[in-house]
């Protein structure tokens, strides 16, 4: 750390960088831009730390982080992946039961599949959203010290004596040879509401130091606001799954680490008559198509369980909350919300068959194949039986002897079945959905498909926020920050009777109308000139040119 230090011809010695004498005020800084020196009064004419060094790789990095238009390229890189996102359906909105690569590629074509690999499928968990989202905090956090501190530490120290040069540089100044009681002119400010601070003949007067403090408050917010959008990543701040249960079935609920588990005790599901719509050629369509559900909803019961730390051991569930849900009337218990989203039934569940004769005669009761998991042995008579010899849930071929299945789901379920009859030669067939043959020569027996029933799944959508909060209180701080800076001015008057003549010099960051307004008010109660807006001579003059 280098500490050159500049030291200005009063004699105060000033951080390198320094544009503006902090005792003086006298423009110290020989290599500022004299173009900018409206800007000067940006940071009060303080040491930058951006603008100052730029030795080492640490300086670099500050230097690339503190500047606006590093901080404004991330937040608006930020605000386009953010909306890339919303081109294509994100992954949890997408049916639950198909490969997301594939789907994105069916769906959206080649820009699906690249949209998939890029992650934009799960943007908002994705990791390099958070890098980014944690790169414009860097880049808040940054620029706010970089500016921020040096801005304090001269507001809070400022010195009441400045140098002539300075008053002459402010953009409201004014020299009369008027008389003046600089005690009524402090008592006057006082009464509009500005600090007064005496020294000797030198007044400094200060209102509204709140607004340079403004777009601070502001950052602190939008810190905040991206702290809650990274501790979604956390788990346990924020959960958004689906989750598919069966009719009777017990489900651990995604992203609570097996804490929670869902249960499934029925789902109940009602559509309108279609003789009571008015359709008016309900005949021509798919009867299907004209069944609208008029309620759907799972009767549910939320499980804790006990055993949740314990590395391998069994589940102990305890029952903690039982509910209806229905859309718009979710399950919740402990921040978690189950709300009903859809439902599926176009899996099968059972499927029921007959032996028959080869000339069409039943033969015993018929039997029922549970096809999630499927009894081996069925029996008919005393002496006739049905044995499970093979069994695919998603046939795909036969594969040495034996079906082979794509998937455990049976979407597309196949048998081979063997008949035995006591002192008979066992027979073989095999059978799938609108087909069957016989396998073994001269069979006397037929297994035929009688009926299937559907498996009814729920599809509940699973949500948890503890991030609400922090992201409402960062807005609400976000939203102060904007309101300071832009209702309240800082307003600052010099004033000075050095030489018997009266110096005055005004700066504001905004509303130099206004302002120049209220110090008229108190010039004319002292009977003293009034000031003018050295801008506004410019440009009158400018005007006066151009007529
Ligand atoms: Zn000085």
């Amino acid at each position: 750390m280098s500490n050159k230090q500049i030291v200005c011809e009063c004699g105060h010695k000033n951080p390198e960088g320094t544009q503006l004498c902090l005792n003086c005020g006298r423009l110290i800084n020989d290599d500022y831009d004299k173009k900018k020196t409206t800007d000067v009064m940006r940071y009060d004419g303080q040491a930058i730390r951006s603008k100052t060094k730029n030795r080492t790789i640490l300086d670099r990095v500050w230097n690339f982080f503190a500047s606006v238009k590093t901080g404004v390229t991330l937040l608006v890189l930020t605000v386009i992946a953010a909306s890339i996102g919303t081109i294509f359906p994100q992954e949890y909105f997408i049916p639950m039961n198909v490969n997301p690569e594939q789907y994105y590629y069916e769906h959206y074509g080649s820009l699906g599949l690249l949209y998939y690999k890029l992650g934009f499928h799960n943007l908002y968990s994705s990791w390099w959203f958070l890098i980014l989202l944690g790169l414009v905090a860097f880049s808040i956090i940054t620029s706010s010290i970089d500016r921020g501190i040096p801005l304090h530490k001269s507001l809070k120290n400022q010195r009441t004596k400045k140098h002539n040069s300075f008053y002459k540089r402010q953009r409201l100044n004014m020299t009369t040879q008027d008389q003046v009681d600089l005690e009524g002119i402090g008592k006057s400010f006082k009464n509009k509401r500005y600090k007064v601070k005496q020294d000797g003949n030198h007044l400094l007067l200060e209102k509204g130091r709140l607004s340079r403090y403004g777009p601070y408050i502001n950052h602190t917010g939008l810190i905040i606001l991206l702290f809650g959008a990274m501790l979604r990543f956390l788990p346990g701040f924020y959960l958004d799954e689906m989750l598919y249960v069966k009719e009777g079935e017990t489900k651990p609920v995604p992203g609570t680490d097996r804490a929670y588990y869902i249960k499934n005790n029925d789902f109940i599901y009602e559509e309108y008559n279609q003789k009571s719509q008015s359709n008016s050629n309900p005949e021509s369509i798919d009867p299907s198509l004209n069944k609208i559900a008029k309620n759907y909803e799972t009767k549910a019961t939320l499980y804790e369980n006990d055993k949740q730390d314990v590395i391998g051991s069994n589940e102990n569930l305890k029952a903690v909350a039982s509910d209806s849900i229905k859309v718009n009337h979710p399950l919740t218990y402990d921040h978690l919300q189950f709300y009903q989203s859809s439902f599926d039934n176009s899996s099968l569940k059972e499927m029921t068959f007959n032996l028959k004769t080869k000339d069409g005669k039943a033969l015993g009761q018929s039997f029922t194949v549970n096809l999630e998991s499927p009894k081996k042995e069925y029996k008919l008579t005393d002496d006739l039986t049905v044995k499970l010899r093979s069994y695919a849930p998603d046939y795909e071929k036969i594969e040495n002897g034996v079906l082979a299945t794509k998937s455990p789901n049976p979407n597309n379920p196949a048998f081979v079945f063997e008949v035995t009859k006591k002192g008979e030669k066992p027979e073989f067939s095999f059978l799938r959905i609108k087909e069957s043959q016989d396998i073994s020569k001269g069979n006397q027996y037929d297994v035929k498909f009688a009926n299937a029933t559907n498996q009814w799944a729920t599809v509940l959508a699973v949500k948890k926020d503890l991030t609400l909060p922090i992201l409402f209180t960062g807005f609400v701080i976000f939203l102060i920050g904007l309101a300071v800076g832009s209702y309240i001015n800082h307003r600052r008057i010099w004033i000075n009777t050095d030489k018997g003549e009266f110096n005055i010099a005004g700066h504001t960051n905004k509303n130099y109308y206004g302002f120049s307004k209220e110090i008229n008010q108190v010039l004319d109660k002292h009977q003293i000139t009034h000031i003018k807006d050295t801008k506004e001579d410019i440009h009158e003059s400018k005007e006066a040119n151009n007529g």
